[in-house]
Parts: C-alpha cells; sequence; structure tokens
C-alpha cells in the first residue's frame, strides 16, 4: 500500500505527462496569421464618396475621436436657367484609433453607408500620434472590407446597386452606339475613296479584229462589235457599279465575252442541218424534173441552209 506522498508525486507526473502529450494551442502570430470572422471589428474604412458631412457619427461617438472639416460648394445648376445649389465639400475625416473603443456606433448612425468596419487589425504604431488616420488612410482602408452578405431570397436590391447597374448599362449602350456610328463612318470613307468603276465601252474591239481577220466587211464587223458590245453591257448590268463579276458569269473564264460563249456553251447543242432537201427534191420531181438535177439542186438548197445557220451564230456571238 504506496504512502500519501507516493500518490500525489504519481499524480504529479500524470499530470505532467498529459499536457506534454496535447497539443499546443498557441498561435505562433506573425508567423501564422489568425483566421478571424469576416465582420471582426478591426479597423474603421470610409468612403468618402457617400459622406454627406452630416456629422451624425461626430456627434453620437461616446469618446470624440471624430474629426471633420468642411466647408460649402457652390454647384451649378444642371439645368439651363435652373438654381445653383450649395452641398457639403469634405476637408478632412479622421478617427483617432488610440481613443476609439471599437464600439461600433459610428457605423451603425451613419445614415449614408459611408463608415465599414474592416477585419484589419495590424496597424501598430510607434507613435501614438499616428493611430490618428486621416480620409487617405481610412479610404484604403475600404479595400479590406469584406462584400457584403448575400440578400435573402425574394428581397429588392438594394438602390445604390440598382444605380450602378443602370449607369453601367448605360454607359455599355453608349459605347456599342458609338462604336457602330465609328463603324458606320469608316465604311463611308472607304466607298469614298474607292474609285468609280469604268463604263463598260460601247465597242467590242476583239470581235472587230476578229471579224475582220475572218474576210467579213468593215460594214458587218462594226455592227457586230457593237452587238457584243452591248450583250456585255446588258450582262454588266445586274453588278453594283457596272462592273461584272466573271465568276459569277461564266465560271471563272475571266471576261464578260468568255461568259456569254459559256452560256451559249451551256446551251444544248443545234441539230447540225442535212446535207440534203428532200422538200426540194420532192418539189422538182413532181415540176416533172430529172431525179439527178433534182437530187443536185436539193443538195445545193441543203448547203445554202447550213451557210444561213452558221451565219447566224456568228451574229449571235
Ligand atoms: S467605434 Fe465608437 S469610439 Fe470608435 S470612432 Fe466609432 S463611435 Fe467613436
Ligand atoms: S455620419 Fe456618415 S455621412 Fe455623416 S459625417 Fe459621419 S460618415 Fe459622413
Amino acid at each position: 500500500m504506496p504512502t500519501a506522498p507516493k500518490i500525489g508525486l504519481l499524480k504529479g507526473l500524470g499530470l505532467t505527462l498529459k499536457t506534454a502529450l496535447t497539443p499546443a494551442t498557441t498561435q505562433q502570430y506573425p508567423h501564422v496569421k489568425p483566421d478571424l470572422p469576416p465582420r471582426t471589428r478591426g479597423v474603421i474604412a470610409l468612403m468618402e464618396e457617400n459622406c454627406t458631412v452630416c456629422f451624425q457619427c461626430a456627434r453620437e461617438c461616446p469618446d470624440w475621436c471624430i474629426y471633420i472639416d468642411s466647408h460649402k460648394l457652390t454647384v451649378p445648376p444642371k439645368e439651363p436657367g435652373g438654381r445653383s445649389r450649395t452641398r457639403n465639400q469634405l476637408d478632412r475625416f479622421a478617427i483617432d484609433f488610440a481613443l476609439c473603443m471599437y464600439c461600433g456606433i459610428c457605423v451603425e448612425v451613419c445614415p449614408f453607408d459611408a463608415l465599414f468596419w474592416s477585419p484589419e487589425f495590424e496597424y501598430s504604431e510607434h507613435r501614438i500620434a499616428d493611430l490618428t488616420h486621416e480620409m487617405d488612410q481610412l479610404r484604403e482602408w475600404m479595400d479590406t472590407v469584406p462584400p457584403p452578405p448575400p440578400l435573402e431570397v425574394g428581397a429588392a436590391m438594394p438602390k445604390e446597386v440598382q444605380d450602378g447597374q443602370r449607369a453601367a448599362a448605360k454607359a455599355v449602350e453608349e459605347a456599342a452606339e458609338a462604336a457602330r456610328a465609328a463603324a458606320e463612318a469608316a465604311a463611308q470613307a472607304e466607298a469614298a475613296a474607292q474609285p468609280a468603276a469604268e463604263p463598260a465601252p460601247d465597242f467590242d474591239q476583239e470581235t472587230y479584229d476578229r471579224l475582220l481577220a475572218e474576210g467579213k466587211s468593215e460594214r458587218v464587223a462594226k455592227a457586230k462589235a457593237k452587238k457584243a458590245a452591248a450583250k456585255q453591257r446588258s450582262a454588266a448590268g445586274g453588278q453594283p457599279g457596272g462592273s461584272a463579276s466573271p465568276q459569277a458569269d461564266d465560271g471563272g473564264s475571266g471576261s464578260p465575252q468568255a461568259g456569254a460563249q459559256a452560256a451559249a456553251a451551256a446551251e444544248p447543242a443545234a441539230e447540225p442541218a442535212p446535207e440534203f432537201d428532200q422538200e426540194t427534191y420532192d418539189r422538182l420531181l413532181a415540176e416533172g424534173k430529172s431525179e439527178r438535177v433534182a437530187a443536185a439542186k436539193a443538195k445545193a438548197a441543203a448547203a445554202k441552209r447550213r451557210r444561213q445557220a452558221s451565219e447566224g451564230s456568228e451574229g449571235d456571238q
């Protein structure tokens, strides 16, 4: 049976052992940053655009550690003939964090959402005077303010957000309109800079030369060259500015004339004229001519028809 002092010794050793095996709860700050809740009262941030210099926060602060200076500013009327207005212009807004007790009253009473809590807490100073944060520094703390919690389902969007969305949509619309106007102006300038297309000639020199080379008379060659030029002009009439698109007309052969030839080639070939005119042959036999004479004249009539047919097709070209 152990004596009383020995029991105490064993208890002490047991406690030592338990403590030695329990992990330490000490946070190794500043090497390990504390995981603070997002709404921690670390420092007060100022959104100076929202501040109307109503002095509500300075009046309610129990420590009198908010300092505000301002002056009146005359604003010109929004519309011609209107009255000019005055508004408060913020000159100084400072909070002395050496006096502040972080009660949060100033943030609560601000009617214009100009003050916010930031979880930032690392702003200790060597000099106590440096703990008075001026407007610029309070504005910088806004970057560390966490976003507000999400709205409840079905809640109306805050007016400030609605105004911001409307302003953003309007800005996007104006930018799109300006881009559209600029594109139209550029297109018009480009169209004005392009030289006018040359009118199609009213005489096809190529056809004229070819027909002269084939031994046609000048009169016939001129008439057919004019006809060919008119055909080219009518083919080009469907294109804007009178310029034909060779690819569209002739399948890429390169000129309106070649396009007409290709179109003619695409048509089914006409039946060749016969070498013997049966009708003439029958008629001459009925008139009492001999078979030999009737056959000769029937061949001559067929040859004449062939010649006429070939001349007609050349005229069409
Ligand atoms: S938190 Fe309280 S003490 Fe600090 S500035 Fe605001 S009202 Fe004053
Ligand atoms: S209460 Fe708000 S709006 Fe009024 S002076 Fe203070 S910060 Fe500005």
